[in-house]
């Protein structure tokens, strides 16, 4: 209905959570959300750089068949950054015959919700996403650094968490990022200084819709990317950008309602543990069971691996506690609707489709298989516990592949091309010889 309309952007979100699709006319707008179009299934299975990935079963054995796609959840959002009205179209793939396409990750979350609803069961979440904010142009040593303030011209910044002089410095981006979030529908709700310089988090707000609350994260990162560019800075959800500085994660919030709206996580008594519903502690018992296995989810890529750090906050092991940040699942001390887990394993660069669906798997096992947690551990976790989730990338995909739980509920199929792309990936990394071993082999030794 907008007269001035000059283009719409339509897109999936591929298996590492990068947003690939197309600009069609406005004159399209009417028959996509009616009929949808059709993209190549191998649009799911691109490395970060493009290039397809062999090994999928997406491309040369079907000759790259184009397969239907839809509008994701019925909404057409305005896009507040772009020069000129634009609009906005989340999509999602189904097969010719109807069924979800094995190879979109938003139908592995779909499928996996299933499995709640087929128990009248509703999982409530909420996504955290830590960034840096940085300049555009790189550092003297080639590496991106820290933005300088708007307001002072400066680059040095309070370097403490909670600043609010770090949040003032850059306070007209985080409301062009609020508003844009409202024009999209999307509840973002709260902005925070974090632990490093040019480090910020942005809260999503709870919603009783697991896909619309990762939906809520794809989009909200778009727009804190697109934002900062136009505010003279870059924001990058990379996972360790800096070795000696905090990594960013994306901390999953869940919670689950019964039919009659009540938290089945929420305990009764009044001691710390009568705090924790039977269905919370299976819950806890399904995620410490599911984390190995799912560490390729969380931690997609070699960057990502390097956030695993002791005395980081992010886990080095499926600890669980009560309102204890050095655990892999905190259970905030927020009772009544609030009683929840903060699964703290994902990077900021994980796929929210999946990381909220290798999330709500887990759980789930653990909920209809009554699997009991482990100890809870009060105080620093790090000391208490030696690392033993797969911490390093090859460990994790040889979890994923030989895991259980991911196959059945996000099915074999999803899992082979996800496996494929991880492998081609990590050949790649392998294959490249760095400056460093030039220097330290090349005539030394
Ligand atoms: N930045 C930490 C991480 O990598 C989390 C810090 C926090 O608890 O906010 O997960
Ligand atoms: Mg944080
Ligand atoms: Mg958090």
């Amino acid at each position: 209905e907008h007269p001035d309309l000059e283009t719409v952007e339509l897109i999936v979100v591929d298996n590492n959570g990068l947003l690939r699709g197309k600009r069609v006319g406005p004159d399209r707008l009417v028959s996509v959300m009616s009929e949808g179009m059709r993209l190549p299934g191998s649009i799911f299975a691109l490395d970060v750089t493009g290039e397809n990935v062999t090994g999928t079963g997406l491309i040369w054995a079907v000759g790259d068949a184009d397969h239907p796609v839809l509008p994701a959840d019925g909404a057409v959002r305005p896009v507040p950054w772009a020069s000129f009205p634009t609009a906005q179209v989340l999509m999602t793939m189904i097969d010719d015959d109807g069924t979800p396409f094995h190879a979109d990750p938003r139908q592995t979350l779909c499928r996996v919700v299933e499995h709640y609803t087929e128990m009248g069961l509703t999982p409530v979440m909420a996504l955290e996403l830590e960034f840096y904010l940085l300049d555009k142009e790189r550092g003297p040593d080639g590496r991106p650094q820290p933005p300088r303030s708007p307001h002072t011209g400066r680059r040095e910044h309070a370097i403490q968490v909670y600043s609010l002089d770090d949040l003032d410095a850059f306070a007209e981006l985080w409301r062009d990022i609020s508003r844009a979030a409202r024009a999209q529908d999307v509840p973002a709700d709260t902005v925070v200084s974090e632990y490093a310089p040019g480090q910020y988090e942005f809260n999503l707000k709870h919603v009783a819709d697991p896909v619309a609350a990762a939906d809520h994260a794809v989009l909200l990162k778009r727009i804190i990317v697109e934002t900062a560019w136009r505010h003279g800075v870059e924001a990058s959800f990379m996972a360790k950008p800096y070795v000696e500085l905090a990594g960013s994660g994306m901390h999953l919030h869940m919670s689950v309602l019964d039919e009659q709206g009540r938290n089945v996580f929420d305990g009764t008594g009044s001691k710390a543990d009568e705090l924790i519903a039977p269905t919370l502690a299976h819950a806890i018992g399904g995620l410490q069971k599911g984390m190995p296995e799912s560490m390729a989810v969380f931690v997609p890529n070699v960057n990502s691996f390097r956030r695993l750090q002791p005395g980081s906050y992010a886990p080095l092991a499926p600890t669980w506690g009560i309102d204890n940040r050095t655990v892999a699942l905190r259970v905030p001390s927020d009772g009544g609707l609030a009683r929840r887990v903060e699964h703290r394993v994902a990077g900021a660069d994980a796929n929210p489709y999946l990381a909220t669906a290798a999330v709500l798997a887990a759980a789930h096992r653990g909920i209809t298989e009554e699997i009991e947690p482990s100890e809870r551990i009060a105080g620093n976790a790090y000391e208490q516990v030696p690392p033993s989730l797969p911490t390093t990338w090859p460990e994790a995909l040889a979890a994923y592949d030989r895991g259980e739980i991911l196959p059945e509920y996000f099915g074999r199929e999803h899992c082979s091309v996800f496996s494929a792309c991880k492998h081609f990936e990590r050949h790649k990394f392998e294959a490249i010889i760095t400056d460093l071993e030039y220097r330290w082999y090349y005539g030394c030794i």
